[in-house]
């Protein structure tokens, strides 16, 4: 069992951990943000800074800071956030994070897209007509009629038109050709992928905010549980599998809380995803049981919608070449959350599995203490 670690979520550190502790204490460690952003406010642009963050970053955390800090001068709310977020990562990780914002950048002022339309035009263009009813109706009901549910959590529907998958394909096949023309070493976008790209590091991240923005309220509906209704980053890449590159991709969990996983061609056969279990990190290596064992087929221009804790894998792609468009959401209210938790019999198969055993027990524990009163009366 492996984890999927895109390239910049790797080494991250967790809040309050010992790898902190050479940190310099924060100057405002009362400062806060609130769980619930304030969709009415218009955040400022945080452009020319300095600093070692995307300003787009700072606009978004603009929206959760404190009332009475949203009418203040651009300068103190943005010394604020910055307190905030230096009180989270180490001088490592703002290091490593700002070499990734650097190579982002030296990609994006030489790479020329070849479809300009998928950098800026806005995603729902290419949504099948199903998909687009059912997000403005954006009911339970609504969404599984366009929705088939081969295992609990595990959705598939027609997202994209064919057009789309057309455009992605061709522009993932100018990045490549400009790799190989430049000879510009490119990171993977996780550890898993032999042969993908990281579509942020080429400047689609837009159309990936664009596109979880549609994401988010099926997943708040259906996965409420693990953080679907507060999504709020994301990372997005292309996998491709074929006979002279990797085949298959073996039995992980994904750095998400929801992924979407959409299948953009071209022709091949093969390649079914399997799912098995949903695990808390615990439980990620534990038995999996026969009735959570499901294997989905993979359509072109269609969508498998599942938590990201879903244990699942690729079969073999026995001809031809399979390349997927993967989107892991992620909820930083759930990952924070998670860190004060021990148990996750909600949603984890072995921690419900383990609880009901815990109960059992005791019940039977109980029966017999009661059998042994009845048989020494007066005892
Ligand atoms: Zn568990």
């Amino acid at each position: 069992m492996s984890s999927q670690v895109p390239a910049d979520q790797r080494r991250r550190s967790q809040p309050g951990q010992a790898s902190n502790a050479v940190r310099a204490a924060p100057a405002y460690s009362t400062h806060r943000l609130r769980l619930n952003p304030n969709e009415n406010h218009r955040p400022q642009s945080y452009e020319g800074c300095g600093q070692d963050f995307s300003p787009e970053l700072f606009s978004k955390m603009e929206k959760h800071l404190p009332p009475h800090m949203l009418t203040v001068p651009r300068d103190v709310k943005f010394n604020f956030m910055k307190d905030i977020v230096d009180r989270y990562l180490s001088s490592r990780e703002r290091r490593r994070m700002s070499e990734l914002k650097s190579y982002r950048e030296k990609i994006i002022s030489h790479y020329q897209p070849l479809h300009t339309d998928l950098y800026t035009v806005a995603i729902e263009k290419y949504f099948t007509p199903r998909f687009l009813k059912a997000v403005n109706e954006n009911s339970e009901a609504g969404y599984r009629s366009i929705m088939a549910e081969p295992s609990p959590g595990v959705f598939t529907f027609e997202i994209f038109l064919p057009q789309f998958c057309e455009l992605l394909l061709s522009e993932v096949e100018n990045i490549k050709k400009w790799v190989h023309d430049t000879r510009i070493r490119i990171m993977q976008p996780n550890t898993m992928v032999k042969c993908g790209v990281a579509l942020n590091d080429f400047g689609l991240g837009t159309m990936h905010d664009r596109l979880m923005d549609y994401i988010r309220p099926v997943s708040k509906l259906f996965y409420s549980d693990i953080g679907g209704d507060s999504l709020d980053s994301n990372h997005g890449f292309i996998a491709e599998y074929g006979p002279d590159i990797d085949t298959h991709v073996g039995f992980h969990v994904d750095d998400s809380e929801v992924t979407l996983n959409i299948c953009l061609g071209d022709e091949f056969t093969g390649g079914n995803l399997y799912f098995r279990g949903i695990r808390c990190d615990q439980h990620v290596n534990s038995n999996t049981q026969s009735e959570v064992n499901i294997s989905v087929l993979q359509v072109p221009g269609s969508a498998v919608l599942h938590r990201g804790r879903h244990r699942h894998g690729a079969q073999e792609v026995v001809s031809g070449y399979r390349s997927n468009f993967i989107l892991w959401c992620r909820s930083s209210t759930f990952r924070e959350m998670k860190n004060y938790k021990k148990e996750f019999w909600g949603w984890c198969g072995q921690c419900q599995a383990e609880k009901e055993e815990r109960m059992r027990s005791s019940v039977a524990a109980a029966r017999k203490k009661l059998i042994l009163t009845e048989k020494q009366p007066g005892a």
